[in-house]
């Protein structure tokens, strides 16, 4: 049986072992599986020309067996709109500078979310690449009551698919084995299901939520602290109560915590105009200048300190 190893990351990929690329939503457990297989010793760098990270590790699975795992960002499509889905997009087509394109893929899933993070199972399957669907969280799973038939899931997906937890270890011997399958110069080939291909994302949700209920899968209860907390802010009653004490609590925090930086400002453009005035002979200038430009722009920028605050309840409230 295979098993894990601390091994030193990857400087320079030896074209004799297999590249296999770790691919899933954000918080779907990628690190954690990733730091179990490669036991924590990798190496972290950057893509080449951006900001994003990927971390490469050696699995080690006996003579010749020894695979590259490559830990992508998270991403929820693989539309190249934002950097994260581009680069992982392009590491998958082989397109990324200075890393071979990866033998196979491990798709990790929360599964405790399955009909959500399917969305992304579409369009990985359908590169064709030999992938491993796994459905990460097990035993939060099994402890809020889900279940889903791994056997029909399979099925559907046209791909192997394995129920673990990175966090606790369970289910990693047949992720190595699956590994370990991979790393032979003759592995099993891909099986071809029909896929939405050309669909796009709303076809890839429908397809995603009935994937899910041919795969048998019951999802699990809420955790018990969203449970509490909708039973609050659901009520027919205390939620429209707290819902109208939050959004009067953002306007006055955006009025009344504005004020002071906007008074502020206002008093340095006048002041500043005040100041450069006498500097400018000319009065017709000097009424372009200070009473137009400075006035004009000093009345925009004064709303700054609102829009910030706005813009970060916003980013609170999207989260
Ligand atoms: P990534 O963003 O996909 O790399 O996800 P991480 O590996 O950072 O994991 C996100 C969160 O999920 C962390 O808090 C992990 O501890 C947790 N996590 C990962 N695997 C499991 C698991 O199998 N079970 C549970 N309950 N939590 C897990």
């Amino acid at each position: 049986m295979a098993e894990c190893h601390d091994q030193p990351g990857v400087s320079t990929f030896l074209p004799e072992r297999k590249l296999v690329a770790i691919v899933g939503p954000p918080n779907s457990g990628k690190s954690t599986l990733f730091n179990r297989l490669t036991g924590l010793r990798q190496k972290v760098a950057n893509f080449p020309g951006v900001t994003v990270e990927h971390h490469t590790g050696q699995v080690k699975l006996g003579p010749g067996h020894d695979v590259y795992v490559i830990d992508l960002p998270g991403i929820y499509s693989l539309n190249p709109r934002s950097e994260d889905e581009r680069v992982t997009h392009d590491v998958l087509l082989g397109n990324m500078a200075g890393i071979p394109k990866p033998d196979a893929v491990m798709l990790i899933l929360d599964s405790t979310s399955l009909s959500r993070h399917l969305v992304l199972a579409a369009p990985v399957l359908a590169l064709g690449l030999p992938t491993l669907v796994v459905l990460n969280m097990s035993d939060d799973l099994a402890k809020r009551g889900g279940t889903v038939d791994l056997k029909e899931l399979s099925k559907e997906l046209g791909a192997d698919t394995l129920l673990v937890s990175a966090a606790k270890g369970d289910g990693m011997a047949e992720v190595l084995e699956w590994l370990d399958q991979r790393s032979k110069p003759s592995s099993p080939p891909v099986k071809r299901v029909e896929l939405p291909v050309l669909g796009g994302v709303p076809t890839y949700r429908k397809w995603a939520v009935e994937t899910s209920r041919k795969g048998q899968y019951h999802p699990p209860a809420p955790p018990i602290w969203t449970r509490r907390l909708d039973k609050i802010f659901l009520h027919p009653v205390w939620g429209i109560a707290i819902f109208a004490v939050v959004v009067l609590a953002v306007f006055q925090t955006i009025f009344s915590g504005a004020k002071p930086v906007m008074d502020a400002m206002q008093a340095t453009v006048d002041s500043f105009g005040e100041w450069l005035a006498p500097h400018i002979a000319n009065v017709a200038l000097q009424s372009l200048i200070v009473k137009g430009v400075l006035k004009g722009v000093g009345s925009v920028v004064v709303f700054l300190p609102q829009i910030l605050i706005l813009f970060f309840f916003l980013g609170i409230l999207e989260d």
